[in-house]
C-alpha cells in the first residue's frame, strides 16, 4: 500500500478529538471520522482529574473549560445508613505536586467542542461526520478503513497509522480480533438529573462531588454546570432489580429511588435520565500493527470516580506524542508497543482497581466490613501523608507519572 501522509483517527469523542487536535497541533495531517452527526450531549463524564487538566492545559484549552464548568476542589464520601461525612477529601493538600489542585466539573460534551473548536482553526485537521468506519486493512506501510458515507455508499481512505477512539463497542477492536476480557456488573446503572439543589443546608451541604454510601442505596450526586451555567445535579443510581429497562426509566422509578437514597423533598424535578449496563474490560492488546485502541475501545469501568475519559484523554495524548515521534524521525514502530506496555498496564493497576474499589466501598452490605471500609477511608482523610498519597492515585497522577517511567 502506498498510503496517504495523514493519520485516522475512529470517533469524535473526547479522545479522539483530543487526540486529532494535537496531531494537527504539530503539524502533521489528521483525519477523524464520526458515525454521528453532531457530539451527543448525554449525561456522561463530567469530572476532569488533575492530571488531565495538566496535560490540557498544554493543549491552551484549560481557560475555556474553566468558563464552562464548576471548580471542586474538595469531595467527600458519606454514609447514608449513618447519616454522616466519612471523609473529606481537598486537593490542596497535593497543590506541591500540580498546578491544578482541583477537579474541574464541567460535561463530557463541553470539552469535546473545546477541542473540536481550537482544532478546526488548524489546517491539517479534517472532521469528516456522519461518516461511520465499518472495515480495516493494513500492511507494513500504512492502513485503510472502509468507511460509510452519509448517502450509503463505502468510501476507502488511506492513512499511515489509526487511532481506533471508537467507544466501548469499538468496530476496530472487533476488526482486529483483539479480546475484551473482563465482566459486567450484575446491575444496571441509572443516571438523572435535575435542579433540585443538593448544596443547599436544608439538603445536606453537598459538595460538588460526592458518594454515598449504602447497602443497597448507594449513589453519587455529581454537581454540573449545565449549559445555561445555573447548576444541574447528576445522580448516579444502582437498578439492582429484575425490573424491565423501560420501568427503570420511568419517571416512577426515578422519583422512588430518589426518595429512598435522597430524602431531602422529594418528588424532584427530574429533567433527564439513561439507563447504562456497566463493564470493567481491557483489551487484551492496545495495537496490532499500525492500529491502535485508545480510551474506551481499550478499556471500560464503571463511572464511579470519574477515571474512563481521564484515562482515555490520557491514553491518547500518550499515543499522539509518540506518533509526533514517528513521524519526525525521532523514533520508530518499537513505540507502539512501549504505548501498550506503558497505557495497558497502568489501565489495570489504576483505572480498573480503583473503579472496582469505589464500587465495593459503597455497595458493601456486610456491616462489619462496611464499617472497617469506611473508617480506612476515614482515616486517609484525616492523616495528611496518606491522603497525599490517596489524592495522587484518586486524581490519577501517580498513574501519568508511572506509565511514563515504564520503558
Ligand atoms: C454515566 C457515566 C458517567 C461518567 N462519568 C465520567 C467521569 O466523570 N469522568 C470520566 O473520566 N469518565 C466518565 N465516564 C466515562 C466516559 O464517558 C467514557 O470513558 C468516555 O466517553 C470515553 O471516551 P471515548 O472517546 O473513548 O469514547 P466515546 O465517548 O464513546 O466516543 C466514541 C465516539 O466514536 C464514535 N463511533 C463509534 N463507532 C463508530 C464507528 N463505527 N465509526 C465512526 N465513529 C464511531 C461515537 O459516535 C463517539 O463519538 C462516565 C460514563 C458514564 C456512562
Amino acid at each position: 500500500m502506498s498510503p496517504d501522509n495523514r493519520i485516522l483517527i475512529a470517533g469524535a469523542g473526547p479522545v479522539g478529538m483530543i487526540s486529532g487536535y494535537y496531531l494537527a497541533n504539530k503539524g502533521i495531517p489528521v483525519t477523524v471520522f464520526d458515525s454521528l452527526p453532531q457530539t451527543t450531549t448525554d449525561h456522561r463524564a463530567s469530572t476532569v482529574h488533575p492530571s488531565t487538566l495538566e496535560m490540557l492545559s498544554e493543549l491552551g484549552m484549560t481557560d475555556e473549560m474553566t468558563e464552562k464548568g464548576l471548580i471542586s476542589a474538595v469531595f467527600q464520601y458519606r454514609d447514608r445508613y449513618d447519616d454522616r461525612i466519612v471523609a473529606e477529601f481537598d486537593y490542596g493538600i497535593i497543590s506541591d505536586e500540580t498546578n491544578f489542585p482541583y477537579a474541574l466539573q464541567v460535561e463530557q460534551h463541553k470539552v469535546i467542542n473545546v477541542a473540536r473548536e481550537h482544532a478546526e482553526r488548524l489546517p491539517d485537521f479534517s472532521l469528516k461526520r456522519p461518516y461511520e468506519v465499518v472495515g480495516l486493512e493494513q500492511d507494513d506501510d500504512g492502513v485503510a478503513l472502509s468507511v460509510k458515507n452519509p448517502d450509503g455508499e463505502i468510501e476507502t481512505y488511506s492513512g499511515r497509522y489509526l487511532i481506533a477512539a471508537d467507544g466501548g463497542r469499538s468496530v476496530i477492536r472487533k476488526a482486529l480480533d483483539i479480546e475484551f476480557p473482563g465482566f459486567t456488573w450484575g446491575e444496571r446503572f441509572v443516571i438523572a438529573t435535575t435542579k433540585f439543589d443538593f448544596g443547599s443546608p436544608e439538603a445536606g451541604n453537598h459538595r460538588y462531588r460526592n458518594y454515598v454510601a449504602h447497602p443497597d442505596q448507594w449513589c453519587a450526586l455529581i454537581k454540573v454546570a449545565g449549559d445555561d451555567m445555573t447548576g444541574l445535579w447528576r445522580i448516579l443510581l444502582p437498578a439492582s432489580g429484575d425490573e424491565s429497562d423501560e420501568y427503570v426509566k420511568s419517571i416512577d422509578w426515578v422519583q422512588d429511588k430518589f426518595a429512598e437514597c435522597l430524602p431531602y423533598a422529594p418528588p424532584y424535578e427530574v429533567i433527564h435520565r439513561n439507563l447504562y449496563n456497566v463493564h470493567q474490560r481491557v483489551a487484551e492488546t492496545f495495537h496490532v500493527g499500525r492500529a491502535v485502541l485508545a480510551g474506551d475501545s481499550a478499556h471500560v469501568n464503571n463511572p464511579l470516580g470519574g477515571m474512563g475519559m481521564n484515562g482515555g484523554i490520557h491514553d491518547g495524548l500518550n499515543i499522539a506524542e509518540k506518533l509526533v515521534r514517528i513521524w519526525r524521525g525521532e523514533g520508530d514502530d518499537s513505540l507502539l508497543a512501549q504505548y501498550d506496555r506503558q497505557r495497558r498496564t497502568m489501565a489495570k493497576k489504576y483505572v480498573q482497581a480503583q473503579s472496582i474499589q469505589n464500587k465495593e466501598i459503597l455497595q458493601e452490605s456486610d456491616m462489619d466490613a462496611r464499617r472497617k471500609k469506611l473508617d480506612a477511608l476515614g482515616a486517609i482523610a484525616e492523616d495528611r501523608e496518606a491522603c497525599h498519597e490517596y489524592l495522587l492515585k484518586s486524581s490519577l497522577i501517580a498513574m501519568v507519572r508511572e506509565a511514563n517511567s515504564v520503558q
